[in-house]
Order: structure tokens, then sequence, then C-alpha cells
């Protein structure tokens, strides 16, 4: 049975809830037991049976399951976010003197964590080159537990030797955490060694621009306890409407995402031959740093990449004339996140400190490529070039 198929049905049980398709959103903090003795009994069972909202519902297991499905992973937490499921999955495996290996390219608000919060705690961030494969050893110390990985990274795109950099740590004895977010049904992260992943559900998992939510997977049963111990202890409890809309997100999913990925491989291919863009960075593409081992890796991918401007008569092209293009899109509307049904636009922002921008001298720019028809998206981006030209010639 293919995985697609799986996924349609992952996490629904029909014959708990009379034949209804769909799980019924429980709405539960209190959950009554018949007697005290039933009461104390289920307090070991605390994550498996509904014994307090917090700790979970038939609706919030429903999810998890699919979530453990879809990743291929042994089991599944729900969080209230995917900067939620980072922050949690950090806290609850480091402790006071431990060392992190972070990824260069990473999502900008796990770097703010790692150097606003954990070194308030005594936990040391090092980053490191998103290509570095293999050479990661050489940076794992007695005290690193965890090397935490982002592939590819959301705004540039590199695609990380994921194998590698898992077996170096294992063989330190270290973890490998992985935000899959960008490879979700496309990466099997469990089969290429990563013990723990993460989605920003918020993205193509929710689906419709509507839900915050974030899920981590585990390789294994006694690492999700270790992790599931901690999230209930941090206080997280997931809203039911959210959970709701990501039950239903699942359903679509391996649907949306192929179509994600094709148009916005096609939309790719044609920004690849105009001359206004110097480099299309898309995992699926040549000019991506990476793209052999996506090649290898991945399946699949979604339908957010980045481009890089050409210059313009040897220079930079100025911000303000770049934004008289972004600012002015009929389908690529401005805003943070992806992964909705909707076409998005940004101008990038990559920060790092651990090796150079895999960029040349013009400004980065996001697309999140949505379910509208790609001619239509593309004559979009066609007149975006024209306002462009219009603009540079009146510079
Ligand atoms: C958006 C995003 C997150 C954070 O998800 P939220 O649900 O917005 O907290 C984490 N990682 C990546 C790669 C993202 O794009």
């Amino acid at each position: 049975m293919k995985k697609e198929s799986r996924i349609i049905h992952a996490g629904l049980h029909p014959d708990r809830f009379e034949g209804v398709v769909n799980p019924p959103v429980f709405r539960a903090s209190t959950v009554l037991a018949p007697t005290v003795a039933e009461l104390k009994a289920r307090h070991p069972q605390r994550f498996e049976v509904t014994y307090y909202g917090r700790y979970g519902t038939p609706t919030t297991r429903a999810l998890e399951e699919a979530v453990a499905e879809i990743e291929g992973g042994a089991k599944a937490i729900l969080v209230s976010s995917g900067l939620a499921a980072i922050s949690s999955t950090l806290l609850a495996l480091l402790r006071q003197g431990d060392h992190l290996l972070m990824v260069d390219s990473t999502y900008y608000p796990t770097r703010a964590f790692c150097d606003q919060v954990l070194t308030t705690y005594g936990i040391e961030t090092t980053y490191y080159d998103p290509m570095i494969g293999a050479g990661i050893a050489e940076l794992i110390r007695p005290n690193t537990k965890i090397v935490f990985t982002e592939s590819p990274g959301s705004q540039t795109f590199e695609v990380q030797d994921i194998p590698a950099i898992a077996q170096a740590a294992h063989a330190a004895g270290a973890l490998v955490a992985m935000d899959n977010t960008w490879g979700l049904l496309s990466f099997q992260p469990f089969e290429k060694g990563v013990d723990i992943s993460i989605q920003a559900a918020t993205k193509y998992l929710g689906g419709h621009s509507d839900a915050m939510l974030g899920t981590i997977a585990t390789a294994d049963v006694a690492l999700w306890e270790k992790i599931k111990t901690h999230v209930c202890l941090l206080g997280h409890a997931v809203g039911t409407e959210e959970v709701y809309l990501g039950l239903r997100g699942v359903r679509t999913l391996p649907i949306r995402l192929r179509q994600h990925f094709e148009a916005g491989l096609k939309v790719a291919r044609w920004l690849q031959q105009r001359p206004e863009v110097a480099r299309v960075l898309h995992p699926a593409l040549p000019d991506c740093p990476g793209h052999a081992l996506w090649q290898r890796d991945f399946t699949g991918g979604c339908g957010l990449f980045s481009i890089e401007l050409a210059p313009h008569q040897g220079r930079e092209i100025p911000e303000e004339v770049v934004n008289t293009m972004l600012d002015h899109y009929h389908f690529f509307k401005l805003g943070y996140s992806w992964g909705g049904f909707e076409s998005l636009v940004v101008p990038a922002t990559p920060l790092r400190t651990a090796a150079p921008l895999p960029k040349g001298t013009g400004p980065i720019i996001r697309y999140h490529v949505g379910l509208e028809d790609v001619n239509d998206l593309i004559a979009d981006l066609e007149q975006g070039f024209d306002r462009l030209a219009r603009a540079l010639s009146a510079d």
C-alpha cells in the first residue's frame, strides 16, 4: 500500500465514534472517573488514555497518529506552533553545560531562541556550515548533545547531507534533530538517521493559512516519552480548533503537495531562463547548493524556493527598485509563512555567522507557489519584471 493512501486514513477510527468518519472535537479539561481508585490508576497512562485535557484527547491523538505516519516515526507530539516544537524539543533534551550544533541556515527564530534563551540556561550553541556533511565530526565536543539540522534551509535552500551528519553524530553519542517542514512527504527523516523530526504544521500540514500548529515525531518511544513529559511540564496544550484544522489538512496533503511541487518547479524553470534572474535556489534545480543530495535523498518537494536577482549594468539593484516589482503582484502577496493554498512573496533576509551566504551580488527573493493556475502565476511574475524594467530605466 502506498504511503499516500495510508495518509488519507491515518488516525481515523470511525468504529470508535459510531461510524462517523472524522473524530469528533473533544473540548476537554476535566475528565471524570467513577471512583478514587480509577482516578489514581489512570495517572501512569496519562499520555495514552483521556486523563486531563492538557495531556491529550482522542482528537489530539488522532492527529498525532497521522503525523507519525506522515513522518515515518514511532510516535508524535502536538504543540501550539512550529517554534514551540523546536524550543520544547531543545529544552527537553539539553541541560546546563551542554553544547548544541545548529545549522547556520536555520529559520531565524530558532537562532534567536538559541542565542536569547538557551544561553541563559548555560547551553552553548555553535553554528555550522549547512554544507558541512561528514565534516561535522570535527565540531562535535564531548558535551555535544544535539546536532540540529534544517534541510533545505527555508530562505536559501541548501540541502544538507543528513545521513553523513547522522553517522558522525551517532558515533559521538549525539542525537540528530531536524526541522523537516520543507521536506514533509518527500524526505523520510527516520530512514536517513534523524532521531527527532519537527514540522511547522502551520505550513503545509494545516495548509490553509488559518492555524498555528507544531509537531514533534520521534524515532522511538523512549525519546517520545522523554519529550512528551517535558512538553506537558512546560504546560503546552494545543487548541482543539487547530487540531481539527490539522486533521482536515492531512486528508488533502499528498495531492496539495504534488500540485505545489509541480507548479513550483514549472515557475522556477521559467524564472531560470529570465535575464533578470542570476540564480534559482530550488533544491530540484542544479544552481541550488546540495542539488545532488536532493536527487539522492528526496522524492519531491513543495512550492517554496528563492531567486537571486542579476545585477543591472554591473550594480546590485537598489531595494526600492526591487520593491516596485514586489509591491504590485496580483497573486504573489507579501506576507510571512508559506504552505497555504495561496501564493506569497517576501524579500529574503538570510543571516550567517559560520559560513558565507551562497549568493553572488543580487538580492534574494523567496516565492511560495500556491494552488492558482500556474500560467496565471507566470503572467503575474512577467508583469513584475515589466515593472522592474520601467523602474530601472527611470532610476
Ligand atoms: C514557519 C517556520 C517555523 C515556525 O513555525 P510557526 O508555526 O510559525 O512557529 C519553523 N521552521 C520553519 C522552517 C518555518 O518555515
